[in-house]
């Protein structure tokens, strides 16, 4: 049995669906539903064969110019659940942080008011170990439970078994991340509403908000702050143009649709060049780019 022509979507535009409004074609995206789809689809060996890409929100991912060719990846269906079991929360990969997060507030559970704010999935959050405030996704989980296409099989791992660190979580190559055990914590409803607000309110003071951006375009070198590197190392024309930095915060750009992902590296290899010269740091991207 093979997955149908209705689970396969060709040439779809991440400029459309991405956080960025920009970045080429994925020539064959499937959309799978449930475990056994995966089971399917991977044991064609012309689709095991390429290269592998699986994408969440697109919120912190640009696709090349020339599009990716090999085999994508959307998780839909069984994978966008959050089931609560007797000590831990079984979250689908493809569930979205802002639901997460409202899901924890319905059911008293605190922990998780930091993703209110954050624009990914959970796939997407376990794959970059994301954060905010002094927390990460690191922090709540309990295990990944992720398919090997290699063997076709479906493995968990302890989060004591991987190495996470900061803006670098579950990195396999050959894998797709399926769920995430996360922990319980009972508290106060009101305590985790005022917080989940708390949140919303910095964001909006200290972030760009309905521009096409990535978040943090850089990570923080160690002791340092991306943003001061970066404001100390430019000039005024970084603030212009149909690509340009935030002035509200300067580790974040905002573009207009539709511009080349050739564009956006070439913004950012700017700014490194910036920074490298004046500070002797080289910054590393957050942004995944996607050739
Ligand atoms: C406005 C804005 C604010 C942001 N603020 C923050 C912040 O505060 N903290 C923070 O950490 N990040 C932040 N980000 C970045 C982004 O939201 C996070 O990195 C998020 O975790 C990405 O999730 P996603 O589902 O959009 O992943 P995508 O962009 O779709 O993918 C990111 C990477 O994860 C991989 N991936 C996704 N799902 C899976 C899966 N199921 N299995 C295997 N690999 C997978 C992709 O292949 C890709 O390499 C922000 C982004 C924006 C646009």
């Amino acid at each position: 049995m093979t997955l149908g022509n209705k689970n396969l979507i060709t040439n779809y535009s991440s400029a459309k669906y991405s956080w960025l409004k920009s970045g080429g074609t994925i020539k064959h995206l499937y959309k799978v539903y449930k475990k056994n789809d995966l089971s399917n689809l991977f044991s064609r060996s012309e689709i095991k064969s390429k290269p592998l890409l699986v994408i969440g929100n697109l919120s912190n991912t640009l696709i090349n110019d020339e599009g990716f060719k090999g085999t994508a990846i959307k998780l839909l269906g069984d994978f966008a659940n959050v089931q609560i079991k007797s000590d831990h929360m079984l979250v689908g990969a493809a569930v979205l942080d802002n639901y997460l997060s409202k899901f924890c507030f319905q059911n008293n559970i605190s922990g998780y008011e930091f993703l209110f704010t954050i624009p990914g999935s959970i796939g997407g959050n376990i794959f970059m170990n994301a954060g905010c405030y002094n927390q990460e996704i690191k922090d709540k989980l309990i295990s990944v439970i992720y398919f090997d296409i290699n063997d076709n099989k479906i493995y968990e791992k302890n989060i004591s078994e991987l190495n996470f660190d900061y803006r670098r979580g579950f990195q396999k190559s050959n894998t797709i991340i399926l769920y995430g055990k996360f922990k319980i914590t009972l508290g106060d409803k009101i305590s985790i509403k005022n917080l989940m607000k708390e949140y919303e309110n910095i964001r909006n003071r200290t972030q760009p908000q309905k521009v096409n951006c990535c978040g943090s375009i850089f990570k923080n070198p160690v002791n340092q702050s991306a943003w001061k590197l970066i404001k100390t190392s430019i000039d005024k024309s970084f603030y212009n143009g149909p690509i340009k930095l935030s002035k509200i915060h300067s580790n974040f750009f905002e573009n207009e649709p539709n511009i080349s992902a050739k564009s956006i590296e070439l913004f950012i290899s700017k700014i490194q060049k910036r920074v490298s010269d004046k500070h002797k740091i080289t910054l590393e991207k957050e942004l995944r780019i996607i050739a």
